[in-house]
């Protein structure tokens, strides 16, 4: 796609990278689902191997990218192509391969030591791993280099460019108008706090049922798309032609499936929906998680959480589910939107998610910062969890030990959530000025939203910055108000 000879150079180079992504993205997707529990070692081995020949590969290119960067005919998507293999340039040049290694180990050592921990309740166990790991990822800031606050230098690892100021703006925004919704939503009883669909147990064959037909009515492609099982529903974006997202039967309230599917087929479609011209380049994928969780959010909560969603789910419900047959559509409706603030994050509701994050961030924050030490942590998560959200944790195990991300060094990571509701809302009111998106569920046409999203945000892949993708398309970036006011339309 590219004219300039040098950028064709790098994209030539740029194929057998892309294979060995491929590769390794598959062998992670494998882990999760159908490898033999005791392959772990062979598995680790292999992608360690992928892992190096990727780096060599990237490191390769360094003095060819520099040359065509000076060029002056660049077209958007050549920058595009340069931007994304000098984001890994940067992170295989600064951070030294001891440094690496010593985080991967570490990582592998502390996930082991936190399930037991977890278990066990137990911080202690864990605490000198957390105190490695935060060691490590202050040396990985270090080695990266930032501007202002070094966590700045962690968080662009998972969205381009992001910094503290632009969280911290997004959350003092959002906090105080989360807290005056739930606190109206909590006093007025309009939406429940627990239902009785939430005892009930399904069978795993009537409820692969139901999500098949959610497929259908998502209208996910036959060919280029499947579902599988895991413990932690993910998707893998392979390529534009072969996706695949996991969910999860835990055999009792159903809904956790089935919104497992419909999240993580927002995840998919991004994927399936980047033009295919960019496949095999760095620029076929999303642009950031951020995006790409604002795309899951977008499917999950804006449409899936809706009344008309509800109607096009509930005649599947009545017929594979027969305990649902004695509830209303309002019923299941008030099943799906419960709101009870609780302590654990993959459970909350939609008005109390953004609390789980924001104390993790400001925990993150000042670990990294050098500002609170890892035996404070417990303490710190549990008085803000007590002040956002109103509950406190009895234990470690439901409190700071209860997340999988700072066992394996994600440090950075869980203010993309967040960003991916804020975004999710300043898509749900874009899209409105071209479509009255109630009436286009209602009538079951999710192929008009897919269309939109194609055309403004999937197709292009990761051409541009998570930043320059939302100024171009949204003519904003990260504003939590249309978060805000959806809430308020529809929870007061
Ligand atoms: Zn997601």
């Amino acid at each position: 796609m590219s004219k300039n000879a040098l950028v064709q150079d790098v994209l030539e180079k740029y194929k057998p990278i892309w294979a060995l992504d491929h590769a390794s993205g598959l062998l992670e997707w494998d882990i999760e689902t159908y490898m033999p529990v005791d392959a772990s070692k062979p598995r680790g081995f292999a992608q360690a191997q992928l892992a190096l020949m990727k780096q060599e590969r990237v490191t390769n290119l360094a003095s060819l990218v520099a040359k065509a960067e000076k060029q002056s005919d660049l077209t958007d998507y050549d920058r595009g192509v340069l931007r994304i293999i000098k984001r890994d340039l940067h992170y295989y040049t600064r951070v030294p391969p001891s440094l690496l290694e010593d985080l991967q180990r570490t990582a592998t050592e502390a996930t082991v030591v936190w399930r037991d921990a977890r278990k066990k309740a137990d911080f202690g166990k864990f605490k000198p791993y957390l105190e490695k790991i935060v060691d490590l990822k202050r040396q990985e800031a270090e080695k990266l280099g930032y501007q202002g606050h070094p966590y700045n230098a962690l968080m662009d690892r998972f969205e381009e460019e992001l910094t503290t100021t632009d969280v911290d703006k997004v959350f003092s925004a959002l906090v105080p108008n989360l807290k005056r919704i739930l606190k109206k939503v909590l006093d007025e009883g309009k939406y429940p706090t627990s239902h009785p669909l939430e005892s009930a147990t399904y069978e795993e064959a009537s409820m692969r049922r139901v999500n098949e037909e959610v497929l259908r009515i998502l209208n996910m492609p036959e060919r280029t798309f499947r579902m599988d099982v895991s413990t932690h529903p993910f998707t893998a974006g392979m390529a534009t032609e072969d996706v695949r997202i996991t969910t999860r039967y835990e055999g009792k309230s159903f809904k956790d499936s089935m919104y497992s599917v419909i999240h993580e087929c927002g995840h998919a479609i991004y994927e399936l929906q980047v033009n295919p011209d960019l496949d095999y380049t760095p620029l076929g994928r999303g642009s950031s998680l951020g995006l790409h969780e604002s795309q899951s959010r977008f499917w999950e909560n804006f449409v899936g959480r809706s009344r008309e969603f509800t109607k096009l789910v509930y005649p599947t419900l009545k017929k594979n589910l027969s305990f649902t047959s004695s509830h209303s559509e309002e019923g299941i409706y008030k099943y799906f939107n419960t709101v009870k603030p609780s302590l654990i994050r993959v459970e909350a509701d939609e008005l109390t998610y953004n609390f789980h994050i924001v104390l993790r961030y400001e925990i993150e924050k000042k670990l990294i910062g050098g500002e609170v030490e890892v035996s404070e942590a417990p303490a710190l998560w549990n008085n803000m969890m007590e002040e956002f959200v109103g509950v406190r944790p009895e234990n470690d195990g439901v409190g700071v030990l209860q997340d999988v991300h700072w066992s394996s060094g994600g440090f950075g990571y869980f203010p993309t959530y967040s960003l991916g509701n804020v975004i999710g809302g300043m898509i749900y009111d874009r899209i409105q000025k071209d479509i009255d998106i109630k009436k286009t569920v209602d009538a079951g046409d999710l192929g008009r939203i897919k269309a939109w999203l194609r055309e403004h945000i999937h197709k292009l892949g990761a051409t541009y910055s998570p930043k320059d993708l939302q100024q171009r398309e949204l003519a904003e970036t990260y504003n939590p108000e249309h978060l805000v006011k959806y809430l308020e339309r529809k929870y007061l």
